[in-house]
């Protein structure tokens, strides 16, 4: 395509593309070292019941801040730790690392609550994947139903079967498994209905939607509906506005999460946040109680 242009702009398009694969060089090259000099990190965003308030879980969201680079953003380096398959020992100590995290707090006696974790197709490919996820849970003393995995639609462009088969076997053990940015990709619904998941997370998109002065009903709506009669769970992500929150609860939506719950918390923070959104969320709910 570039050919055609003619030839000043195949020189200027070549330019930009090795620009582009010096970056991608770049950022594989620190990447590398990355788990062994501590330049990764988990932040935790909470996950909230709609209906109770009452605090489900968390999603663990890498982040990294490398000495050269500075923070780099998952939306850039995720990729291309899966075209250099880095992301399987990322993905493997962000699986590690949030377990242990979580079923620490819980032998502190808190929740219990749920983790949900960031999984690449790349990961689900592994013949061992499934027996590494179990390996992790006994390792660090998580019970199995308190592990959600979020995986994406872009797993119905590979070996649909064989991830299925995975996954449906990791359901078995009490894993929950939640289709992440649900709306975005390349699942039919008839795909969906044999893929073994529990949950459905509606994409920021549709939660952005909210409110829609051109439709009647946001899609979110709908979607909540499909959901429902499949017999999942619902999550909302991306939740900005009381207003998002408000329709999400008239639609009966499970869980939500977003920034108008909490932004992303560090690890060292958790603890300080589940103490007082448990404060303000029985605050806020004693007058429903005396009112009833
Ligand atoms: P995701 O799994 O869909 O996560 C949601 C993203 O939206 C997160 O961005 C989160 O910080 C952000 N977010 C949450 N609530 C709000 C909100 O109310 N408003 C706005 N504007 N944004 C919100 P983040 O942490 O930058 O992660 C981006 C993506 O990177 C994730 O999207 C996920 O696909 C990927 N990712 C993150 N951690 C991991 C991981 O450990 N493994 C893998 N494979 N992918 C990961
Ligand atoms: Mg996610
Ligand atoms: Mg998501
Ligand atoms: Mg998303």
């Amino acid at each position: 395509r570039a050919k055609q242009a003619g030839k000043g702009t195949y020189v200027l398009y070549g330019q930009n593309m090795q620009r582009h694969f010096d970056e991608r060089m770049i950022v594989e090259k620190h990447l590398r070292g990355a788990i062994d000099n501590n330049e990764l990190f988990l932040n935790y965003q909470p996950k909230v019941y709609l209906h109770t308030g009452e605090l489900w879980g968390f999603e663990a969201l890498i982040r990294w801040n490398s000495p050269d680079l500075g923070f780099v953003s998952p939306l850039s380096f995720i990729r291309i730790a899966e075209d250099c398959r880095l992301i399987v020992p990322i993905g493997e100590w962000v699986l590690r690392r949030a377990c242990l995290f979580l079923a620490g707090l819980h032998r502190q006696g808190r929740g219990p609550y749920h983790i949900s974790v960031n999984i690449s197709v790349i990961q689900l490919l592994l013949a061992d994947f499934a027996d590494t996820v179990l390996r992790i849970l006994r390792e660090t003393g998580l019970d199995p139903r308190y592990l959600e995995l979020e995986i994406t639609e872009s797993i119905f462009m590979e070996s649909f079967e064989e991830i299925s088969t995975k996954l449906e076997y990791l359901k078995k053990w009490g894993i929950g498994i939640a289709l992440d940015d649900f709306g975005t990709g390349y699942s039919s619904l008839s795909y969906l209905k044999q893929l073994p998941i529990t949950t459905l997370k509606i994409d920021k998109s549709f939660i952005d939607s909210i409110p829609d002065e051109n439709s009647s009903m946001p899609l979110a709506g709908s979607i909540i509906a499909i959901g429902h009669d499949m017999g999942l769970s619902v999550t909302a992500e991306g939740v900005e506005t009381k207003e998002q929150l408000d329709f999400l609860e008239t639609m009966k939506c499970d869980k939500v999460q977003g920034y108008y719950i909490s932004r992303p918390i560090p690890e060292n923070q958790v603890k300080s946040w589940i103490r007082q959104y448990e404060q303000e969320k029985l605050d806020a709910r004693e007058p429903k109680r005396k009112s009833k």
